[in-house]
């Protein structure tokens, strides 16, 4: 059995705790929202000592299941001021895990700014003054050199320093690229804890125990066939993330220029297809980079320019829309290069993205101009009073601006898909206690399914189910791509489950998924709740639902009635 590894930062001390009952059986999002819930005045501003920052391996990390390590950050958020989880690949989850850890509690605060290494021995507290102000790819430079390559480091860069409301925690993939963790502004409360990075060894540690092998090894060998069986991953091998553009822009459904229409005139020269091609003549360039060890997948890529010098690791989708067609930016190299200063900094690309078209909008800079949003991006470094604006998110920079268009729910920015075609995605925006989010429950169309994404009707449901599935699938530390071909085939649940239950050793049945799923979401809804949400938090802005959406001229109308629906537990 994995334990909990609290860190009082106050004293500087540590202790393992056995998982107590409300706690044991859970990993990764379960746990974090869970130990949130619990432990959290809910009504504590988030960046009191009073909120803790939690560090989650889930069910299945340290396993060799396909695609298990993602590390789930919680806390009371600062952008939205309810509870936040960020997942991330990267190897920092399997690590604690080997190390037999289930989470980090990171209480209190340190009396200065601090780095923490945790290893075989426990944990260790070196002051941090050295590296205070560096940018993530330094920190991980400096601390890869003086620990060694065998580690994961999780950091957060200047803005998490400045605890800017979207700032985000990087975590490292194997080979040292930055994942992140960049919802809800949790780089800022690592940074209000006086954390500059935490580095995880594993060296020397025993693993995680299986109690049953074979059955383990069958479960592993029959999932990792059906996914890569599975018709879209070959896509995501070749294009990754970016095969998106072509995909969602045909729908009409991308996010351009401040989410007032779905298509981009440009989207050809942003397209996961152009990418491919770019990286293909590009050396050092890699179309299927793997963000963690045990992926069977790679949907991440290395993009360098014409020289073979890395630009960035990995250009996603998301990214790219929110700072590219959202902004009229249609120059893939300059959105990389604004991706990789959000990197350094520490922000989020997408609560950025928008905050920028938001600042392009009200004319502080012109519409489309690619170098005078990177300039924007790295004003945020030298804390001029616009950076400081864009830093803090869209929901800061729209209401400092008297914006009647502000894409975000419950202060998060929206997601790269337009609610008013996608109203499943819309009606999880508007629902899901994490504020607008695409990765706890969008509902996109595939080919094997009759899903009308442009009805109002049917939609609650929808999100209904697709909001318990993925908050089991971030507490397995599953990856969400390798969770998407079970959507379609029952039996790939069943290979989870029967993982699951070989690991612990446990007996599960087959609504076990959909069980953790609820138990997440309603700790999830009591926290935001006793932090004072209502119902009218449930909502979209109004010009989705009163501005039409070109070319197709949707407007959101799935009624309050059946959004209040969702899961009313
Ligand atoms: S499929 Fe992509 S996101 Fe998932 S583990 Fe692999 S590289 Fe990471």
């Amino acid at each position: 059995m994995l334990k909990l590894l609290r860190v009082n930062l106050d004293k500087q001390n540590w202790a393992f705790e056995q998982l107590s009952p409300e706690y044991e059986k859970l990993g990764g999002r379960a746990l974090s929202s869970q130990i949130i819930n619990k432990e959290v005045p809910p009504t504590v501003d988030a960046l009191d000592p009073q909120n803790k920052l939690i560090f989650a391996a889930g069910i299945l990390a340290g396993t060799n299941f396909p695609n298990s390590g993602r590390l789930s950050i919680g806390a009371k958020s600062p952008l939205t001021g309810g509870i936040k989880e960020a997942n991330a690949g990267g190897n920092a989850a399997q690590k604690l895990a080997k190390l037999g850890i289930q989470a980090v509690v990171l209480e209190g605060c340190a009396n200065s700014l601090t780095t923490l290494k945790i290893d075989n021995d426990g944990v260790s507290f070196t002051e941090a003054a050295p590296i205070k102000g560096f940018g993530n790819y330094q920190i991980i430079e400096d601390l890869k050199k003086e620990h060694g390559d065998k580690v994961s480091i999780i950091s957060i860069g200047s803005a998490g320093e400045s605890r800017l409301k979207a700032a985000s925690i990087s975590v490292t993939s194997p080979d040292f690229h930055i994942r992140m963790a960049a919802r809800g502004g949790l780089g800022a409360v690592m940074g209000s804890k006086n954390i500059k990075a935490l580095v995880i060894d594993n060296q020397g540690s025993k693993g995680v125990e299986i109690k049953d092998k074979a059955t383990f090894k069958t479960a592993v060998s029959k999932f990792t066939k059906g996914v890569l069986a599975y018709p879209m991953i070959e896509a995501l091998k070749v294009f990754g993330t970016p095969v998106l553009v072509n995909m969602i822009n045909g729908m009409g459904c991308m996010p351009t220029r401040n989410f007032s229409v779905g298509q981009f005139d440009g989207a050809q020269k942003i397209s996961g297809e152009h990418i491919a091609e770019l990286m293909a003549k590009r050396p050092n360039s890699v179309a299927d980079h793997k963000c963690m060890s045990g992926c069977v997948i790679g949907c991440s890529n290395v993009f360098t320019d014409e020289k073979g010098e890395v630009i960035v690791s990995g250009l996603e989708y998301e990214s790219i829309v929110l700072t590219g067609s959202n902004c009229m930016i249609d120059d893939i190299d300059m959105i990389a290069k604004i991706n990789r200063a959000c990197n350094d900094i520490g922000v989020d690309t997408m609560d950025v993205g928008a905050a920028i078209a938001l600042a392009m909008e009200a004319d502080i800079l012109t519409m489309g101009d690619g170098n005078g949003a990177l300039a924007l991006v790295n004003e945020i470094r030298e804390g001029s009073e616009n950076g400081l604006m864009i830093g803090n998110g869209c929901k800061v920079t729209g209401e400092k601006l008297g914006s009647k268009r502000i894409p975000q729910v419950k202060g998060q920015g929206l997601a790269a898909y337009d609610p008013r075609g996608l109203k499943g995605t819309g009606t999880t925006y508007a629902t899901s206690a994490m504020g607008a989010d695409h990765t706890v429950g969008n509902a996109i169309p595939n080919p094997l399914s009759q899903y009308d994404p442009s009805s109002p009707e049917g939609q609650w449901e929808m999100s209904s189910f697709l909001q318990i599935y993925h908050a089991a699938i971030d507490s397995l530390g599953l990856c969400l791509f390798a969770s998407l071909p079970a959507l379609d085939f029952a039996d790939l649940q069943g290979h989870m489950v029967q993982g699951v239950a070989a690991m612990t050793g446990e007996t599960l049945d087959k609504d076990y998924i959909m069980q953790l799923g609820t138990t997440v979401l309603k700790a999830e809804k009591e926290f935001n709740t006793k932090a004072g949400f209502t119902k009218e938090d449930d909502r979209l802005p109004e010009f989705f639902k009163q501005e039409p959406l070109l070319p197709s001229g949707n407007v959101f109308d799935v009624t309050d009635e059946n959004l209040d629906k969702v899961n009313a537990f």
